[in-house]
């Protein structure tokens, strides 16, 4: 009796390795081409930081002409949830981070290089682990639950390291004999990985994020297959891996302690190891205290908050790029126009500790690239977004459609454009005062500023509406048109006069225009007001200064 009697009992039906090394070659690619992939567990809940990793992994591969996968581990069965792969894929695809290989839906895939579901890879895995056991690298173990914890208990009592290792490995000792014996007797069993490793020797290891990384040997005995029949997540990582030609496994750094078990298993399996970069988490400051972004304590952890709260996707993305590189915001400012692709990504310069994700930036990131979007872009993005979360603006905005575009174009499309919009959301509060709709039920108070006095604005807005507004004038003409009221009115024409003599003049020209614009939108802050006057039209105007001398009245 031999390791291989051991293997075919255990694993009748499984093939030899080379099937599976022939139908999974080394792939074609230029030199220098990088693979990857992301390898999500369908649990449900798809975390900003799988979605950066997503985008990390595309990137790299798309820079060097390389291929990016998507693989599902779904070897947890307890975990799984109906629909987690679609809502993986969807996530991934609506971000623009499509997979060139992988599960493009709940059961659909593209790629020579599949099954991409590793619940339905279950022969493979089985094949190398028949072909551990034939070489006395992997074996039976028929330790139940309970033994486990008794060993368990055992080790916590006497303080040493747990695990299933040397002295405790109990079934790496049994004879190829007595394994045969228990199987044929009907024990269940499991498969553990005989580690050549010892615990008071270092390896040193290279990591493409975190550098040089040094370790003691892995020398657990590691479940490989478990009573299920299914894989691990370390053993299906290294075969995977390797079949499916993974270059670099790029992934979180929850998994850097694993390295030392990832590089024997790759090296006991036969395999050519990947490089490893290991991501460290996005993180957040909380108080003071910088931590990981929770998934229970922070909705912005969850990637649908993004389109709930109507931030564009490419916001996120660019903002995702910023955490990942720091040069990506020197790289911006230089190229303010260039698509996101032609950066290039570098992995060595991704943050070893974990960067700080901050909303205000990210907001403001936003803001920047609604900006350089057209108003058609903003009319459709926000009615997009509207249909689903606010009833009331998509319904304005669909009634409205020419008026909007005039209304979201004002001061867009120039060198300098708006910056007001960070998310779909704000849409409505911003541009509240172009709708009468909405600026009738603004029950807030108007904000006058230096000029409070009723009689001085009721003067200011009736004089304006019947002697000095003409909408057919140009810009010039209009401001002249302030210019010369302000002057009429004992108030000074320009600013620098005021300054110069400021007890001369009531105030100046810019208390005159504040005014006119608090009368008209109940703000102090509003984009281009020629632009709003001749939107709202004279009508409108007058409408509105009557209501604002009629609530001083009050
Ligand atoms: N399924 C693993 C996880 O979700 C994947 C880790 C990896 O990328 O290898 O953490």
């Amino acid at each position: 009796m031999n390791y291989k009697d051991l293997a075919d009992l255990m694993f009748p039906e499984a093939k030899e390795i080379s099937y599976y090394e022939e139908k999974y070659p080394e792939r074609k690619l230029k030199e220098g081409a990088i693979v990857t992939r992301i390898a999500p567990s369908p649990t449900g809940f798809i975390h900003i930081g799988g979605l950066y990793q997503g985008l990390i992994a595309k990137k790299i591969a798309d820079q060097t002409e390389g291929v990016f996968f998507v693989r599902i581990e779904d070897t947890d069965q307890k975990r799984k949830i109906e629909n987690g792969v679609s809502e993986i894929v969807n996530s991934l695809t609506s971000f623009g981070f499509e997979p060139d290989e992988g599960m493009i839906s709940e059961n659909e895939e593209k790629g020579a290089y599949g099954p991409y579901k590793q619940s339905i890879r279950k022969e493979i895995y089985q094949a190398y682990a028949k072909y551990l056991v034939q070489q006395g690298k992997a074996y039976p173990c028929f330790c139940t639950p309970e033994e486990i914890e008794e060993i368990r208990t055992k080790q916590e009592n006497a303080k040493i390291r747990p695990g299933y290792y040397g002295v405790w490995a109990k079934c790496r000792k049994l004879t190829v004999e007595e394994m045969i014996e228990k199987i044929k007797a009907g024990e269940q069993w499991i498969v553990r990985f005989k580690s050549p490793g010892r615990e008071d020797r270092k390896i040193k290891h290279k990591d493409v994020i975190k550098g040089n990384v040094e370790f003691p040997e892995n020398d657990q005995d590691i479940v490989i297959i478990k009573a299920d029949g299914l894989p691990t997540y370390h053993f299906a990582h290294a075969v995977d891996d390797h079949l499916m030609r993974t270059t670099h496994v790029i992934r979180g750094d929850e998994w850097l302690s694993s390295v030392p078990l990832h590089l024997q298993l790759f090296q006991e399996l036969g395999f050519k190891t990947p490089k490893y970069a290991h991501i460290a988490p996005i993180m957040k400051n909380d108080n003071g205290n910088k931590r990981k972004l929770s998934k229970r304590k922070d909705p912005e952890a969850a990637v649908s908050y993004y389109a709930e709260e109507g931030i564009p996707k490419e916001a996120v993305t660019e903002y995702l790029l910023n955490i990942a590189n720091s040069t990506f915001e020197n790289w911006r400012r230089a190229n303010p126009d260039k698509p996101i692709e032609e950066f290039e990504l570098q992995l060595n310069k991704m943050s070893v500790s974990g960067a700080l994700f901050d909303m205000v930036k990210l907001l403001d990131v936003s803001k920047t690239v609604i900006s350089k979007m057209t108003a058609e872009e903003v009319y459709n993005n926000t009615i997009n977004w509207a249909e689903k979360y606010d009833e009331e603006l998509a319904n304005l905005l669909k009634k409205n459609k020419e008026y909007s575009l005039r209304v979201l174009g004002i001061e867009r499309g120039n060198k300098k454009p708006r910056k007001d919009i960070g998310k779909w959301s704000d849409v409505k509060e911003i541009n509240s005062y172009m709708y009468e709709e909405l600026f009738e039920k603004d029950k807030t108070e108007y904000p006058y500023q230096v000029i409070k006095e009723k009689q001085a604005i009721s003067k200011i807005l009736n004089e304006y509406i019947t002697k000095y507004y003409d909408e057919n004038d140009d810009k010039q003409t209009w401001f002249d048109k302030i210019k010369e009221l302000s002057s009429k009115m004992g108030y000074a024409k320009e600013v620098k006069e005021f300054k110069e003599n400021p007890g001369k003049y009531l105030a100046h020209v810019g208390d005159v225009s504040t005014v006119l614009r608090v009368a008209l939108t109940k703000r102090t802050n509003t984009p281009d007001m020629y632009e709003i006057m001749q939107i709202l039209g004279k009508d409108v105007m007058q409408k509105r200064f009557e209501k604002a001398i009629e609530e001083m009245e009050k």
